[in-house]
C-alpha cells in the first residue's frame, strides 16, 4: 500500500537526522526528496537545521519547479534534474567531509580511485565526481546531466555528495558508504596512496557489479 505524505515525511526526517548525527552534514546543510507521486517531489526546507525539523516544515514542489506547499530547498533545481533523468524515487544530498577534502585536495581527480577497494567496485562501480557549479544555481542540475543515468552516487566538487535510489535507504546509505570510503582513501594517501587490485581481479569484479546493475547496496 502506497505511504501516506506525512510518513514519507516522518521518513525524510529521520533519515536527516540519521545524516546530521553521523556528520554528514552541519545546521541547514543538505537536502532529501521523495518522489510521491508523479506530480509531488516532497523536499526538505530552505534555512532549518536538520537536526529540528518538523513534519510540517516540509515542502512539496512540482517536476516542473513550482512550489505547491513551504519554503523548498534553494538547491530543489538539482533534485528536478535527477527526477526528471531518471527513474529516481528519492534523492540526497548531504556533505560529507572526507569527500569534500578529497575534491579539495586532488582537484585533477575525475572519479574516487576505488580499484583498491573491491567491495566498493561490487557495492557502487565507479563514483564520479562531478565538476564544480556554483550552490543553489541551475548549472548544478546541469553538471550532472552526462552522468545520468547511470551514476547514482557523485561527489559533487569542492560542495558535497549526492546520491539517488529506488528508495530513501538507498540514497542515505549511499552517502554514508561513500563518507566511509573517503575516509579509508584520506588513510591511505596519508600513508602513500592505496595500491591497487590486479588489473585482473577488478576486471572480475566489473564483470560482477553488470550483473547487480546500476543501484548502490
Ligand atoms: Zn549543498
Amino acid at each position: 500500500m502506497k505511504k501516506s505524505k506525512a510518513a514519507r515525511s516522518q521518513e525524510l526526517i529521520a533519515a536527516a537526522q540519521q545524516l546530521y548525527q553521523k556528520n554528514l552534514l552541519a545546521a541547514a546543510d543538505g537536502n532529501l526528496s521523495y518522489r510521491h507521486s508523479e506530480q509531488e517531489i516532497l523536499i526538505t526546507p530552505s534555512g532549518l537545521s536538520k537536526a529540528h525539523l518538523q513534519a510540517e516544515d516540509m515542502a512539496i514542489i512540482s517536476p516542473d519547479n513550482h512550489i505547491l506547499q513551504g519554503t523548498p530547498s534553494s538547491e530543489r533545481l538539482m533534485h528536478l534534474a535527477i527526477y526528471k533523468q531518471t527513474p529516481a524515487k528519492a534523492v540526497v544530498h548531504a556533505h560529507p567531509p572526507h569527500a569534500i577534502a578529497l575534491s579539495l585536495a586532488r582537484p585533477h581527480w575525475q572519479a574516487l580511485p576505488i580499484d583498491s577497494l573491491p567491495e566498493v567496485i561490487l557495492a557502487a562501480g565507479s563514483v564520479p565526481i562531478v565538476p564544480y557549479a556554483r550552490p543553489g544555481s541551475i548549472e548544478m542540475g546541469e553538471v550532472l546531466t552526462p552522468f545520468l543515468p547511470h551514476c547514482r552516487l557523485m561527489i559533487l566538487a569542492r560542495h558535497g555528495a549526492v546520491c539517488w535510489g529506488d528508495s530513501l535507504a538507498e540514497a542515505t546509505q549511499g552517502i554514508e558508504r561513500l563518507e566511509q570510503i573517503c575516509q579509508i582513501l584520506y588513510l591511505s594517501e596519508s600513508l602513500g596512496g592505496a595500491r591497487p587490485l590486479p588489473s585482473e581481479e577488478i576486471d572480475a569484479l566489473k564483470a560482477l557489479r553488470q550483473k547487480i546493475g546500476d543501484r548502490i547496496i
